[in-house]
């Protein structure tokens, strides 16, 4: 099983890194949770176009989250010769269950356009799994060999937001979506073997204590404490805050997770960085595919 970081940004745009998601991939099962800014870009480059994805996964209603999900399932529609070929897309019931209903409505006369010319009928579509995010963990797919269930976090005031977990034949991933460090991510990462987590600066926190956007993200320290009482083998932080692009704040990510007392393997998120889960007892770093 390949995890692979599609992107690692967050809404501040960035060249070098796409809009926050991840992809899981088993043998021909291909998972992408989330859809920021260029996702679809970044899950051709990994080896997996639109066309070929198996399910997307929504975390939360924010947009650099959602972004991209136009671009994937047109494009989807599009490179599949604008056949009948809907994605499923898995969603707590809220406001991005309302959100995927209507993502395609403003390019209705696009699509209506497309299929006058060409003499097809339909569109893009998706097949939507709405379920009630709860804060037990709760299977919400199931396919290949892998199942996946979701549990409520702490990104508040944005109700409901998720984490999902990923159980495959060679163990789990947690994907925490946005959340401050909490309880709900750290029971159900106990066990995994990779906990794919965002994170902002405890720096970059406390010279912003009166924003209250900072207090519903993942204070480094703190996130640093919660791996090492998991035990998890390998962390990778995403949606950086600020974005690592420089070698200083690359060492304060560094040098904040290890306070909190990880020793475990920490993976500063690159957008197309690849953890990869196999029999090996200890994951497999790849820079990409
Ligand atoms: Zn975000
Ligand atoms: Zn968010």
């Amino acid at each position: 099983m390949d995890v692979i970081l599609t992107g690692t940004g967050f809404p501040t745009v960035d060249p070098r890194r796409a809009g926050p998601g991840t992809m899981v991939r088993d043998g021909d099962v291909c998972l992408q949770f989330d859809a920021g800014r260029a996702t679809t870009q970044r899950l051709v480059e990994a080896g997996c176009p639109p066309a070929e994805l198996t399910a997307l996964f929504i975390t939360h209603h924010h947009y650099d989250h959602l972004l991209d999900v136009q671009d994937l399932l047109l494009s989807r529609w599009m490179s599949s010769g604008m056949g009948i070929h809907p994605l499923p897309v898995i969603a707590p019931i809220g406001p991005s269950q309302d959100f995927i209903n209507r993502v395609l409505d403003i390019w209705a006369e696009d699509i209506a356009g497309r299929n006058r010319q060409l003499g097809t009928v339909g569109g893009p579509g998706t097949e939507l799994v709405a379920f009630e995010a709860s804060d037990v963990l709760t299977e919400v797919w199931r396919g290949g060999d892998l199942r996946v269930s979701a549990i409520l976090v702490d990104h508040f005031p944005v109700v409901p937001a998720v984490a999902y977990r990923v159980d495959g034949p060679h163990g789990a991933v947690v994907i925490s979506g946005d959340t401050a460090v909490c309880e709900a991510v750290e029971t159900i990462a106990t066990g995994a073997r990779l906990l794919v987590h965002e994170v902002i600066l405890d720096a970059v926190a406390r010279a912003n204590l009166g924003n209250p956007q900072v207090r519903y993200h993942a204070n480094a320290v703190a996130l640093g404490a919660m791996a090492a009482r998991v035990q998890v083998p390998v962390l990778a932080l995403t949606h950086l805050i600020p974005a690592p692009n420089t070698a200083e704040v690359q060492a304060a990510f560094r040098e904040e997770i290890r306070r909190g007392g990880y020793r475990g393997q920490l993976v500063l998120g690159e957008d197309l960085a690849t953890i990869r889960l196999d029999r090996q007892e200890v994951p497999q770093i790849l820079t990409g595919p």
